[in-house]
């Protein structure tokens, strides 16, 4: 028998990715995956249509999202998942990072203009109705011909401390979690290794999680390796963390990242869907 193919974290239109929540659903079940989470940045907008084709395709969705957080001056991704994305608490906490969003996407279009980049508000229009994120100035960038890659967007631009940088007051990692609880969800710290700290700071960003009531670290990120898992399942165990398995995948532009492309789960890791409803047990 195949074995259960499960990612919790992915992107639609609705927030930074290239593929419609329907599409994604889609996508997913192409690719064998049969417990889906979609988790855009800040928004749970494109739940219902990515649900109502995961019965379509027989996808297990599990509702989610990826909320920007700060703790101690440093931004922290916290998902939620497996909750009521309708929680008033939840839906007002959402609608104010977006406000933040489209404060900070008219700040950074000012910045780019004023770094010679013409018509770097188009990017507020392409991002209509959606959540602005960098990912839009950095396609904006490439198609533009600024720069050459995505990735060369963000080092030369996008990035802390570049040109068209702006810093954004994002909701307390501390009440983003206490909201995913209060919507019956799990709060999970999205790929830990990728935010630069050191072990000491780690043990500090972990104990603070932990605290506020994160229940889970992505243990199995897309594209990274076996040493990768192998420390996540440290921290996991050292702070009495479940783990998740996250692919973060945005679109087919990418080939590195490919949603359900995952190293399984170690099994000294308790898996974060280890007590969900019989409707998202992967059993
Ligand atoms: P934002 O939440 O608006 O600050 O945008 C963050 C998003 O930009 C992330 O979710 C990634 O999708 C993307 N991103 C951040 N850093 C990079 C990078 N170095 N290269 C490519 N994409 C990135
Ligand atoms: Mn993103
Ligand atoms: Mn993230
Ligand atoms: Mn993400």
């Amino acid at each position: 028998m195949r074995s259960l193919s499960i990612d919790l974290h992915c992107h639609s239109t609705e927030s930074d990715g290239t593929l419609a929540p329907e599409a994604v659903v889609a996508r997913a079940a192409a690719q064998g995956v049969s417990v889906l989470a979609l988790t855009d940045h800040d928004t749970v907008d494109g739940l219902d249509a990515a649900a109502q084709e995961a019965r379509h395709q027989g996808v297990a969705l599990v509702p989610g999202v990826e909320i920007s957080t700060l703790w101690n001056g440093r931004e922290l991704h916290v998902v939620g998942l497996n909750l009521d994305p309708a929680h008033p608490a939840l839906e007002a906490g959402l609608r104010d990072n977006r406000a933040r969003r489209w404060a900070r996407a008219e700040h950074m279009a000012e910045k780019l203009k004023k770094a010679g980049v013409a018509d770097a508000d188009q990017v507020l229009l392409q991002a209509g109705g959606t959540v602005p994120t960098r990912t839009h100035f950095a396609r904006f960038l490439l198609e533009q011909g600024v720069v050459r890659e995505l990735q060369q967007a963000f080092d030369r631009y996008l990035k802390r401390g570049r040109r068209a940088w702006v810093g954004v007051d994002w909701m307390p990692m501390e009440e983003a979690v206490a909201h995913i609880r209060a919507a019956g969800g799990c709060a999970v710290l999205a790929h830990p290794l990728a935010y630069g700290f050191t072990g000491a700071w780690m043990r500090r960003v972990l104990t603070a999680f932990r605290d506020a009531g994160g229940e889970a670290l992505e243990v199995c990120c897309g594209n990274t390796g076996a040493q990768r898992v192998r420390t996540s399942v440290g921290y996991a165990l050292r702070f009495g963390l479940k783990g998740s398995v996250a692919s973060d995948f945005h679109g087919p532009e990418n080939p590195w990242i490919e949603l359900g492309r995952l190293d399984p789960l170690p099994p000294t890791v308790t898996p974060v869907w280890v007590d969900w409803s019989s409707h998202h047990q992967p059993a």
